[in-house]
């Protein structure tokens, strides 16, 4: 494999081109596995960012993948349909929050938040209330790299002064203090009350991260906090913009992460394990009073149409993944990588570097004191069989649901390795 070449020219996520981090030449991958060219075997602990929960190769996917692609790849959506959309659109319908009843298919995360976005600020401005246009998010949050997905990300980690002349300027709330797990305290939702409150008038919608914030910190808080959102959000004549785009699929132990606090939002993101890791696509789900207010007097129509809408191969692959969901064996694993993860990786709290661990459902995050080094942190996990992928001071893990406990010990283990002197 031409490393070489790679360094030279190709550019990796949030890596300098002038002088990147190591990167590692995988060949191929099976069950929880990449296996490297270099011939190691690790444990994916990062299931490729959230997406691979049913495991790498998986027979289902694959077949369907094969399947779809010798009957027909692609068509457009304009003005056409098939079944693989329409079949992945009801499976949605069907598995998430109640209330939802439309499905707008993207091509990725950052694009069903710019839709979910869009969908927000066109439905007040054919509502005739174009002065609510801004949208109001928790600090700490992350929804994408996209720009108006950039506006809504937390401004220090999302590095907005770097765009500040280039970004709408948002409304940014304290993030959520309460713990998962803690006694809520009503005070945590003050600000937030207190914002709506002042710029009711301004704002389009909130958007969060129901639950667990991921890559603007890897914050887990009380499902309180996102109850007592959706009434505000109902008070005040807000919508809700809930991006599951990392939670949901099981992830946190509920099929979705609204489900811990009960709730629906109006706008829904799901993208990432989606497909079950295989390729990219997202959806944009909304109620059918969004829809309705979107499309009634001008335009008249929603304005965005990607030219890979609805690609049937990504959707057939969906399909596959979201019928192995509907099998419902997810819920013992996810349960049962919790349990493992409470017995075997808060314990790490112990250790001098470490500051804080914690874990829902199949999350677990360890944080450390100071911000770590992540290629040597990375060398060390690769000796000891394990791939992780550390920000800040950060390392985390969210295996696929497969794993099983001996290799879900020794990723624990080998983070555990890596982190001691
Ligand atoms: C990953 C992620 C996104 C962006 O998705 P992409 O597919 O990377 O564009 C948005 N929101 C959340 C919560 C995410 O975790």
């Amino acid at each position: 494999m031409d490393l070489q070449f790679d360094r030279q020219h190709i550019w990796h996520p949030y890596t300098s081109a002038l002088n990147p981090l190591p990167c590692y030449g995988v060949e191929r991958t099976e069950n929880v596995y990449l296996h490297l060219s270099s011939g190691e075997k690790l444990i994916d602990g990062m299931a490729s960012w959230w997406s691979a929960i049913h495991g790498y190769n998986h027979p289902q996917l694959c077949q369907a993948a094969h399947q779809q692609i010798d009957t027909m790849s692609h068509v457009m959506f304009g003005g056409l349909t098939h079944q693989p959309a329409i079949s992945l659109c009801q499976s949605l319908l069907d598995m998430a929050p109640q209330g939802l009843n439309r499905v707008f298919l993207a091509d990725s995360g950052s694009v069903s938040v710019e839709v979910a976005m869009k969908m927000a600020l066109q439905y007040w401005a054919c509502q005739g209330n174009p002065n609510k246009h801004k949208f109001l998010t928790p600090r700490n949050g992350y929804h994408g790299d996209t720009f108006a997905a950039m506006s809504v990300c937390d401004p220090v980690n999302g590095m907005h002064s770097l765009f500040s002349q280039a970004l709408p300027e948002q409304i940014f709330a304290p993030a959520p203090q309460t713990r998962f797990g803690q006694v809520w305290n009503e005070d945590d939702i003050q600000p937030l009350a207190e914002l709506m409150e002042r710029h009711h008038h301004q704002i389009a919608a909130l958007i969060l991260e129901p639950v667990v914030q991921g890559a603007g910190g890897m914050r887990i808080y009380h499902p309180q906090y996102l109850r007592r959102a959706r009434q505000l959000c109902d008070e005040y004549n807000i919508l809700l913009i809930a991006d599951e785009i990392a939670t949901g699929f099981g992830r946190t132990g509920k099929l979705f992460a609204c489900e811990h606090a009960d709730i629906s939002p109006d706008i829904l993101c799901v993208g990432k394990a989606l497909t079950g890791g295989m390729m990219t696509l997202a959806a944009t789900l909304c109620s059918e009073d969004v829809a309705v207010g979107v499309c009634q007097g001008q335009p008249g129509v929603f304005m965005h149409g990607p030219t890979f809408m609805g690609n049937p191969l990504a959707c057939a692959v969906a399909n596959a993944s979201l019928s192995i969901l509907q099998q419902g064996h997810w819920q013992t694993q996810v349960n049962t990588i919790e349990a493992q993860l409470k017995e075997q990786l808060l314990p790490l709290t112990a250790l001098p570097s470490v500051a804080d661990t914690r874990v829902l459902g199949a999350i677990g995050v360890v944080e450390c004191k100071t911000p770590v080094d992540v290629a040597q942190i990375q060398r060390r996990c690769i000796s000891r069989g394990a791939w992780v992928r550390p920000f800040g001071k950060l390392v985390y893990i969210m295996p696929p649901y497969i794993i099983d406990s001996a290799q879900l010990a020794q990723l624990v283990d080998s983070i555990a390795f890596a982190l001691s002197d």
